[in-house]
């Protein structure tokens, strides 16, 4: 078997508002950190950068924690070139304030806007910089138009798959142990997985994508 060179990215982003707050989303890494797991089982290296959770780290791995979108980015950006195959599980944040105040925002009577700018699209870059051998999965929670909106997301991103889950339902996605998901590829397939666990999906996703 070749020991093929994984590169996954897992967790959410935290978007600094001030010292105390910051802007993040539900992802608790547990699908990335599967992933780098069945990846490791299955003889492969595996490089995982991870924005915080409170995930025990996979010590066969080579992980690189993050905190930021644009740490996520500059990671990946450093790290991409050598892999042969990249997952992007990381739920990023698309958005962070446009600056973080120094000290502790207080409370005043009148509500506050925060102001917000587009953090870069890393999956998006990828796509455009992706070399012929490498394998390029993308993931896509959506809550409506599901199919639709995962088809476009590989399309525009330049995937070779797409895990698409709908974060709607309850007891799967985001935090749970569980997932039910399709998987979309660029030469037109898809194939519906039933619900299993992460780590069961994590094994059945990979084995897919290298076939
Ligand atoms: O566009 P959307 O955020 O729904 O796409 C999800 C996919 O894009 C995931 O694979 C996620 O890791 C990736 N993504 C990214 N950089 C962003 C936003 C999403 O790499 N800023």
């Amino acid at each position: 078997m070749t020991k093929l060179r994984f590169l996954i990215t897992a967790g959410p982003t935290q978007e600094p508002i001030d010292p105390v707050r910051y802007l993040s989303n539900y992802s608790s890494g547990k699908m990335g950190y599967a992933l780098a797991e069945a990846a490791l089982q299955k003889g492969h290296h595996v490089t995982l950068i991870s924005g915080p959770t409170s995930l025990v780290k996979p010590t066969k791995a080579h992980v690189i924690p993050v905190t930021t979108a644009l740490e996520m980015h500059r990671a990946v950006m450093k790290h991409y070139r050598k892999a042969d195959v990249i997952i992007k599980t990381a739920a990023v944040a698309d958005y962070r304030p446009v600056k973080q105040a120094k000290q502790k925002i207080k409370k005043s009577k009148k509500g506050i806007t925060l102001k917000l700018v587009r953090n870069p699209d890393i999956l998006f870059e990828l796509g455009t910089r992706k070399h012929k051998n490498q394998i390029l999965v993308g993931f896509a929670a959506e809550t409506r138009q599901i199919h639709r909106n995962a088809l476009h997301k590989l399309k525009k991103k330049n995937c070779d798959w797409i895990v698409l889950n709908n974060v709607a339902r309850k007891g799967i996605g985001f935090g749970s142990d569980y997932n039910k998901v399709f998987l979309l590829s660029q030469k037109g397939r898809m194939i519906p997985l039933p619900r299993m666990t992460k780590k069961n999906l994590a094994s059945k996703i990979i084995n897919v994508i290298l076939t």
